[in-house]
C-alpha cells in the first residue's frame, strides 16, 4: 500500500502491541510518528510522550504535518482518533494531506490510522485503504504455547505432541492478545497445560466469537443418522468427508478441496440439520455467519465485516461455515439497487471461487427465487442440493429417528401414518411424535399406539398446507437442471 502512494491505511484491530510490531518490521528504521488521545504525541518505540506531548492537539499534530516541507518520508500512526473524525477541522487535514500525498511528489507523509472502531467518513473515504492484520497463523500459535510453557516454569515434557495436536485447532481464529488469555486461563486453573484445556476454551471461544457480533460457534451434537431421508446429500457428505480428514493428503494427491453446497429447500426439511450434522462428521467447528449483523453504519464496514468473519473462518479453518438463509442477504443484488450489497456479494463470489483454505461452505435458502444467478452457477459452490418435502419412505425414515430419539421402541406398523402424513415435512412428523408421546405422559391411559400418531397428524397443520404458495414456487424452482436432489442424487430435469 506504501508503495503505490496511499495516503492514509487503516487498520481496525485492537491488538495494538502486535500491530506496533509488525509497523516497526515494516518500516524498519523509517521515522514514525504516533498521537493517540491518551498521551497526546507519543514516541512510536517507548510509548513515552514527546515534548509538549499531551498538550498537542490532533488538530495541531496534524497541521504541522500537513505543513512540512522537508521532503522526507515520515508515517503517522493516529491511534483511536475515530471520535475525532467528526470533526470538520480534522476531517479537512486529513483530505488535504492525502491530496498532497498523491500530487505533490516532494511530500512523502502517509497516515496509518488505528482504531479498534472502523469509521471512515465520506470525504476521506476514496483516500482510505483498509488493511487487515491476519489471525496468527500455526507458527506463531506455537510460539505462543512455547512462551507461556517458558513464563510458567511448565515442565516441557509434560507437553505431548499429541496435546499440541488437540489444541491447535481450539486457539486458530483469535487475535495472539486472546489466545495469551486464553493460554493464561488454562495454566492458571491447574498448573498445566494439556489436551485436557481444549473444552475450556472452546467454551470461552465461543463466547468471543459471538461478542464478535459476525459469528456464532455452534455445538454439534447432531449425526448424519439424525437425519432420516436425503441419502444422496448424506453419502456425497460422507465422501467430502473422507477428503476433509485428510485434506492435505488429498491435495498432494491432486483432489480439488471441497468447497462447500447450497442447500436450497423447503422449510422444515433438516437443511439446519445437515449443516450441523456435517460439522460434526468432519470434526470441524461450526461457524454461524449472519449476513444481517454485517450490515455497519459507515462507510466500509459493512464489506469489512463479511472480510472480518470469513477471515476468522479461514483462521479457524479446517471449519464449517453456515450461512443461513443466504436469500436473506443477497436476494437484493438482483435488482443492483444496494452498492453495498454487490460489493460484499462480489467480495463473498470471488473469495468462495478462489477459495484455498478447508473451510466448507454450507449456505443453505428457503427461498432461491431471488437469489442472484452468480449464486446458483456451478463453480462456485461444488454441488446444489435442492431438499423436497420427504417421500413415503423419508418419512417413515424420520419417524424411526424421532422414535429413536425419544427411547421408543416401536414395533407396530406405521404404514397407514405415512399414508395420513403426506405433505408433511421433518418439523411436522417430529412435531406428531412429540405430541403423541406427551399425551401418553399426561393421560396414563393412553397407550403409544398408530392410531394416536395418526390422530396427533389430523390435528397438524403441515407445511403443505400453512406454506402452499412458497411450495408451490419452489416446485417450480426446482425445475432448474443444475439442482440435484437430496433424496436420489438425481438432476432435477431427470427426475
Ligand atoms: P428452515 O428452513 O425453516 O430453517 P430447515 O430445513 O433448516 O428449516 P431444520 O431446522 O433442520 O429445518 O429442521 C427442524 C427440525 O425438524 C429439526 O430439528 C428436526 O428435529 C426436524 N427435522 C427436519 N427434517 C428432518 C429430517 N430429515 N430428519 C429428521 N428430523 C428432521
Amino acid at each position: 500500500m506504501i508503495d503505490v502512494n496511499t495516503p492514509i491505511i487503516y487498520i481496525c484491530d485492537y491488538d495494538f502491541v502486535r500491530v506496533d510490531n509488525i509497523i516497526s518490521q515494516s518500516l524498519n528504521q523509517k521515522k514514525i510518528f504516533e498521537w493517540n488521545p491518551a498521551t497526546g504525541t507519543t514516541n512510536f518505540s517507548n510509548k513515552l510522550p514527546l515534548g509538549s506531548g499531551k498538550e498537542q492537539s490532533l488538530e495541531s499534530f496534524l497541521y504541522d504535518k500537513y505543513m512540512d516541507e522537508s521532503g522526507s518520508e515520515k508515517y503517522l500512526v493516529l491511534k483511536e482518533i475515530h471520535d475525532y473524525l467528526d470533526d470538520s477541522v480534522i476531517k479537512s487535514l486529513l483530505l488535504l494531506m492525502s491530496q498532497r500525498r498523491l500530487y505533490d511528489p516532494e511530500y512523502n507523509i502517509t497516515i496509518i490510522i488505528l482504531s479498534t472502531t472502523l469509521k471512515v467518513p465520506n470525504e476521506i473515504e476514496k483516500y482510505v485503504s483498509f488493511l487487515e492484520v491476519d489471525y496468527p497463523d500455526e507458527n506463531e500459535i506455537n510460539a505462543l504455547i512455547e512462551e507461556h510453557i517458558d513464563i510458567n516454569f511448565y515442565d516441557r515434557s509434560k507437553f505431548t505432541q499429541s496435546d499440541r495436536d488437540k489444541l491447535m485447532p481450539s486457539l486458530k481464529g483469535m487475535t495472539a492478545f486472546e489466545i495469551d488469555r486464553m493460554l493464561d486461563m488454562a495454566m492458571s486453573s491447574n498448573g498445566s497445560l494439556s489436551a485436557e484445556d481444549t473444552e475450556m476454551i472452546l467454551k470461552q471461544k465461543k463466547q468471543m466469537v459471538k461478542k464478535s457480533g459476525l459469528l456464532e460457534l455452534i455445538d454439534t451434537p447432531e449425526k448424519l443418522s439424525d437425519i432420516g431421508g436425503m441419502n444422496a446429500l448424506k453419502d456425497y457428505l460422507e465422501r467430502k468427508a473422507k477428503i476433509i480428514k485428510q485434506l492435505s493428503e488429498a491435495y498432494k494427491f491432486g483432489v480439488s478441496i471441497p468447497k462447500g453446497i447450497f442447500i436450497v429447500g423447503m422449510p422444515g426439511c433438516g437443511k439446519s440439520l445437515c449443516a450441523k450434522a456435517s460439522a460434526a462428521l468432519f470434526e470441524a467447528p461450526l461457524l454461524k455467519l449472519d449476513m444481517g449483523s454485517m450490515m455497519g453504519k459507515y462507510v466500509g464496514e459493512s464489506e469489512s465485516n463479511l472480510r472480518k468473519a470469513i477471515r476468522i473462518a479461514e483462521a479457524a479453518s479446517p471449519c464449517v461455515l453456515w450461512i443461513d438463509e443466504i436469500e436473506k442477504a443477497f436476494s437484493g443484488v438482483k435488482d443492483g439497487n444496494s452498492d453495498i450489497l454487490m460489493r460484499m456479494f462480489g467480495y463473498f463470489l470471488s473469495w468462495l471461487q478462489d477459495k484455498k483454505s478447508a473451510v466448507y461452505v454450507i449456505a443453505t435458502a428457503n427461498n432461491a427465487e431471488n437469489l442472484p444467478p452468480e449464486l446458483k452457477r456451478k463453480g462456485r459452490f461444488d454441488e446444489i442440493f435442492c431438499v423436497n418435502l420427504p417421500n413415503e419412505k423419508e418419512r417413515e425414515d424420520i419417524f424411526k429417528v424421532h422414535f429413536q430419539k425419544r427411547n421408543r421402541n416401536v414395533s407396530f406398523d406405521i404404514s397407514k401414518l405415512i399414508k395420513q402424513t403426506d405433505g408433511f415435512n421433518g418439523a411436522d412428523i417430529e412435531s406428531v411424535v412429540v405430541e403423541a408421546i406427551e399425551e401418553c405422559f399426561l393421560d396414563k391411559t393412553k397407550s403409544f399406539t398408530e392410531q394416536l400418531l395418526i390422530e396427533k397428524a389430523k390435528e397438524t397443520v403441515s407445511i403443505s398446507r400453512s406454506c402452499k404458495k412458497q411450495i408451490d414456487t419452489m416446485k417450480t424452482l426446482f425445475k432448474d437442471s443444475s439442482f440435484k436432489n437430496a433424496t436420489n442424487g438425481l438432476i432435477i430435469d431427470n427426475m
